[in-house]
């Protein structure tokens, strides 16, 4: 399995240009990455301008509503991102969650939504309010089993699921990256949740500094980067990192 490396731009840049050139930067290089594949996930806004040179790199939604279309204003819908060669999905980020007051059941809806459009959802599970450190393996599993609650059990390799705990989020007050070890053991418990074949990366304040503390265990297939994925230099190394330890470890 390839390692996933995936940028969440969230509500940056603010202009196209600069997210263009942010963009084609890390486009140009990954015909040198055989073992990592790079997914970025800017604004909704720009899919369309992306579509057009998203070979190498795959483009991602960050948020999607549960319906196809209608009254629902301010929601995009699954068809609209598929229309333009957007193969991924975020759900259930812990900021949809705080700001936006997202629930376990809405992810669980819009987690339905995008399989049976066939988009990759990348779903997240850490965030939530007062998130204790000591105690993430319980909110995990109780994320777990309210946002899959409609998926049969043979479509959960189809969902990629990050470990994302809300304190390491870089932009949160008093953020603090998890240590190697922590993520490790809690991706190990969602692929224990999650079954044979499941893919469950890392998010929290990873960047090129503190990259191999995570790469480095086998079972973290990847990484979801916010702030460092607006920079190239910095999500290239990123990249490079998991691609050195997967072709490592053969
Ligand atoms: C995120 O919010 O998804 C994220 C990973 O952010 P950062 O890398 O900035 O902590």
């Amino acid at each position: 399995m390839k390692k996933l490396v995936v940028a969440n731009w969230k509500m940056n840049p603010v202009s196209l240009d600069l997210g263009r050139k942010i963009f084609m930067s890390i486009e140009h290089r990954m015909h040198l990455a055989k073992n990592t594949e790079a997914v970025i996930c800017p604004p909704s806004l720009f899919l369309p301008a992306f579509s057009h040179y998203s070979a190498k790199v795959k483009l991602g939604a960050q948020n999607l509503s549960w319906e196809e279309q209608g009254a629902f204003t301010g929601e995009i819908s699954p068809l609209m991102v598929k229309a333009f060669k957007t193969d991924y999905a975020i759900l259930g980020h812990s900021e949809r969650r705080l700001f936006f007051g997202e629930t376990d059941s809405m992810v669980a809806f819009k987690l339905y939504a995008a399989l049976k459009h066939k988009l990759i959802p990348i779903v997240c599970l850490g965030g939530e309010k007062n998130a204790k450190k000591d105690d993430m393996k319980k909110l995990v599993a109780k994320q777990f089993k309210a946002v899959t609650r409609q998926i049969e059990k043979k479509d959960l390799h189809r969902i990629v699921f990050v470990y994302e705990p809300v304190w390491a989020i870089s932009t949160m007050k008093n953020s603090e990256p998890a240590t190697g070890e922590h993520a490790n053991e809690l991706v190990e418990y969602i692929h224990e949740l999650a079954g044979v074949n499941s893919h469950v990366l890392y998010g929290g304040t990873v960047n090129k500094n503190n990259v191999q503390q995570f790469a480095k265990y086998p079972m973290i297939d990847g990484a979801l980067v916010g702030a460092a994925s607006l920079d190239p230099d910095n999500f290239w190394q990123i990249i490079k990192e998991f691609e050195r330890e997967s072709i490592h470890r053969g």
